[in-house]
C-alpha cells in the first residue's frame, strides 16, 4: 500500500486527543477519575442545550436539515452578519479543515505558530502544502513580525489562534492591526476564535476578529465546544465574506452537522446564564490556580482561556503518568515541544483542589 498511499500522508502524525476517563479507569484500576486535559466545559453541557435535545431525539431518523436554517438565521443576527458570512462546521476543527482544502494546494505555503493548535499542521500536510513553523516568542506568545517576514507570494493561509492553545496567550488589538497592514490580499488570514468568550470578558485589549471581516480573505472561527459545553456534539462555525463562504460550502459534506447538534446550538445561544456563570467561575479559578503554582513555585504562562500551561520542570510525560496514577488526567506538552510544561484545564473547584494536591505530591512528594 505505501506506493498506493499519496506520499504527503506517511509524513502525517496523528492527531493524539486527552485520554478519556473511562480508558483511564479501566487502565489503572482507578474510580473518580477527573479529566482536566481537552479544555472542556467543567459544568458539563448547557441545560438548555440538553433540553432541547432530548425534545429533538424522536426527529433522528431524518436527515438533518443540510443549510442548518434556523440556526444560521439565529446566529447571523446575534453576531449582526449576514447569513451567507455563516459555515457550520462538524466542530471548529472541520472548519479549518473546509478552509484549508477550499484554498490551498499542492506546494503552496501555510504559516503556522509553534507551539499552537496541531490540526494547523496536520490539515495543511494533507493538502501536500509546505509549512512554514515559527517559533513563539520565549514567553509563548505570537511573534508575529517574524511570521509576517515569513509570508511569501506563495503563502496561502496563516494561523492565528487568538487566544492560542497550548499557550493561553493571546494577540493584542494592536498587534493584530500591525500584522495585517500591508499584507498581500491574495492571504487567507485564518483567526481561530475557540475560546473567544473567555478572552472578550476578561481583557480589554483582546480584539474581536468580526471587527476584521472587511479584509478581503478573513475567515474567524468560533465553536460551541468550550463555553458552550457542546464538545460531543460537535459544532463550530466559520465566519467570513459570501465568497469565501461559497468556495468553503463547495467541500462541505451535505449533512455535516447533525440534528442534535443544531438543536443543542439553537438553544445553547439562549442560555446566557449558563455563558454567565461558566465565564466568571474561570475567571476565578484561574487565580486559584496561579496561586497555588506560585507556592508551589512553578512558572505558569497567564492564559486568556479555560486552561493554563505550567512549567513542572521534570519530563512532562512522566509528571503526566504520575498524574494518572493519582486520578488526574491533564496534557502533557511533549507534542508541542515543550518537554517540562503541561496543560490544565480549568475545572469545578473540587476538581481544581484535587489536582493541586496531586500536583504537590508528584512534584514534590508532599501529601497535603
Ligand atoms: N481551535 C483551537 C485553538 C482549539 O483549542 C480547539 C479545540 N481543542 C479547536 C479549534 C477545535 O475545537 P472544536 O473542533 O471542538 O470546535
Amino acid at each position: 500500500m505505501k506506493g498506493l498511499v499519496r506520499p504527503n500522508i506517511l509524513n502525517v502524525k496523528n492527531y493524539i486527543p486527552g485520554k478519556p476517563i473511562e480508558e483511564v479507569e479501566r487502565e489503572l484500576g482507578l474510580k473518580n477519575v477527573i479529566k482536566l486535559a481537552s479544555n472542556e466545559n467543567c459544568f458539563g453541557p448547557s441545560p438548555m442545550a440538553v433540553k432541547a435535545i432530548r425534545r429533538a431525539l424522536r426527529k433522528i431518523n431524518r436527515y438533518p436539515d443540510g443549510a442548518s436554517f434556523y440556526l444560521k438565521k439565529k446566529l447571523a443576527g446575534i453576531l449582526g452578519v449576514g447569513e451567507n458570512n455563516l459555515i457550520f462546521g462538524n466542530g471548529s476543527d472541520e472548519v479549518i479543515c473546509m478552509a484549508i482544502k477550499a484554498f490551498v494546494g499542492d506546494g503552496d505555503e501555510c504559516v503556522i505558530a509553534k507551539p499552537s493548535f496541531l490540526i494547523y499542521e496536520i490539515a495543511s500536510q494533507l493538502q501536500n502544502a509546505r509549512i512554514k513553523l515559527i517559533p513563539m516568542t520565549k514567553e509563548l506568545r505570537y511573534d508575529l513580525k517574524e511570521m509576517k517576514k515569513a509570508i511569501t507570494n506563495n503563502t496561502r493561509m496563516v494561523f492565528i489562534a487568538n487566544p492560542d492553545n497550548p499557550t493561553g496567550t493571546y494577540v493584542t488589538k494592536k498587534a493584530l492591526d500591525e500584522f495585517l497592514h500591508g499584507l498581500p490580499e491574495k492571504l487567507i488570514v485564518f483567526l481561530d476564535e475557540a475560546y473567544f468568550e473567555f478572552a472578550n470578558r476578561s481583557f480589554k485589549d483582546y480584539p474581536n476578529g468580526l471587527d476584521y471581516l472587511k479584509r478581503p480573505g478573513m475567515i474567524v472561527a468560533r465553536t460551541f465546544s468550550k463555553v458552550y459545553g457542546l464538545a460531543g456534539l460537535r459544532i463550530g462555525y466559520g465566519i467570513s465574506s459570501p465568497e469565501v463562504i461559497s468556495y468553503m460550502e463547495r467541500v462541505r459534506e451535505p449533512f455535516n452537522i447533525n440534528i442534535l447538534a443544531q438543536e443543542a446550538a439553537l438553544a445553547a445561544l439562549d442560555d446566557k446564564a449558563f455563558l454567565k456563570k461558566t465565564i466568571a467561575h474561570v475567571e476565578t479559578e484561574r487565580e486559584f490556580l496561579y496561586s497555588a503554582f506560585r507556592k508551589l513555585e512553578l512558572e505558569y504562562i497567564r492564559s486568556a482561556t479555560n486552561f493554563i500551561v505550567v512549567n513542572v520542570g521534570k519530563d512532562c510525560k512522566a509528571v503526566f503518568n504520575d498524574l494518572l496514577k493519582e486520578g488526574v488526567i491533564v496534557r502533557d506538552m511533549k507534542a508541542w515541544g515543550l518537554d517540562t510544561f503541561i496543560r490544565v484545564t480549568v475545572g469545578t473547584k473540587a476538581e481544581n483542589r484535587k489536582f493541586i494536591a496531586a500536583l504537590k505530591k508528584v512534584i514534590k512528594g508532599v501529601n497535603s
